[in-house]
């Protein structure tokens, strides 16, 4: 059997600190493979710049025009981590047989990669990397992390336990993915849908390289509430009890006081009435909350904006414009480390 090619994509936003290691690391692996003719040589990394604000680019440019392993791909501005894999993917798709995605800041174990292809050989169309400990997260990240997945099974979301981005794709299985035509994706919930032959790997999670997550408090729930409402229906339905407990228990205070005025033991009633105002309000800005996040959803979808835009693709062959501006491009960065 011919040996397959296989691209590594690797989402990268604000990444300057980390990215010159993890490109000399993932080249040394491919380098190994290919000598070792676990993978073609054909098979690529492509970096793909997420609309960074600092050198990622010009530093995955540089590798793209010396390095016979790395091509880079440009965002036209900064659509998020899943879009921003999603186009690593798709541009990588066709030229590969299959395609596998890391983080920019390897903790995820790279050593595993070969693990992988010996399994896609084996037949599956995809493999999830897991993480088998994670004590070098910190603590809160850790039980959030664990948190999430447990109310997310909870809700009837078919999650892989302790799984991130870390996954190999087949061709056939990026070509299903595709179909999957909404705008907001949460890959790790969309992929398992996708069904076929599948397993696991196991690695242990390592600590960042270098630089800082991109994933601080805020973007994580952000992250969280869009998996929860992009896949379960179950808060609204929760919601939905709620409101059909609290009729309940109102009407049995009802039937109390009334029980109360009628033989005379009236009470001033204030504390009473003023926490039910309180409890009942809040209630009630939460349940609305909760329903405009699935409208919003709904908002969002029916605009059916573009999920990202490229800007440069250095992957797929050139076409003669983009040559060009390569080749420009190129002088105008040897011109500066001339001045420089
Ligand atoms: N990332 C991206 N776009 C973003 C945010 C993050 O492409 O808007 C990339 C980032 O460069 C990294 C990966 O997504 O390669 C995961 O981010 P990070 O490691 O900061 O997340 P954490 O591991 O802390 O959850
Ligand atoms: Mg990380």
């Amino acid at each position: 059997m011919n040996s397959p090619i296989v691209t590594i994509v690797v989402p990268c936003y604000n990444e300057e600190s980390v990215l010159q290691e993890t490109i000399s690391q993932l080249c040394g692996l491919m380098r190994g493979l290919v000598d070792e003719n676990v993978v073609s040589g054909q098979s690529k990394i492509l970096l793909v710049d997420d609309g960074s604000k600092d050198q990622t680019w010009k530093i995955i440019y540089k590798e793209t025009i010396n390095n016979e392993y790395v091509r880079g791909l440009k965002l036209s501005r900064n659509a998020g981590h899943q879009n921003a894999l999603l186009a690593g993917l798709f541009t990588a798709k066709e030229a590969s047989d299959c395609v596998i995605s890391i983080d920019a800041d390897l903790q995820d174990d790279i050593q595993v990669i070969p693990e992988f292809i010996r399994k896609f050989n084996e037949g599956c169309e995809i493999v999830y990397g897991v993480r088998q400990k994670r004590d070098l997260d910190s603590f809160f990240k850790r039980t959030s992390a664990t948190g999430f997945y447990k109310l997310m099974n909870k809700m009837g979301v078919n999650l892989v336990y302790n799984h991130a981005d870390f996954r190999l794709m087949s061709k056939r299985a990026i070509a299903e993915l595709e179909r999957f035509d909404e705008t907001n994706l949460f890959l790790r919930g969309i992929v398992p849908l996708i069904g076929f032959k599948t397993d696991s790997v196991y690695y242990d999670r390592k600590e960042r390289l270098a630089g800082e997550t991109k994933y601080p408090f805020k973007k994580m729930v952000a992250f969280a509430l869009d998996g929860i409402t992009s896949f379960s229906v179950t808060p609204i339905r929760l919601v939905l009890w709620l409101g059909c407990l609290s009729f309940f228990i109102s009407l049995l205070f009802g039937s109390y006081f009334l029980w109360l005025k009628f033989y005379g033991q009236t009470e001033t009633g204030w504390t009473s009435l003023i926490t039910s105002i309180w409890l009942i309000g809040g209630l009630q800005l939460i349940a609305v909350g909760l329903i405009g996040e699935y409208i919003g959803k709904i908002y969002n979808e029916s605009k059916r904006r573009p999920k990202y835009i490229v800007d440069l693709d250095l992957f797929n062959p050139l076409d003669l414009k983009k040559r060009e501006q390569l080749d420009n491009e190129r002088n105008s960065i040897e011109k500066l480390s001339k001045t420089n």
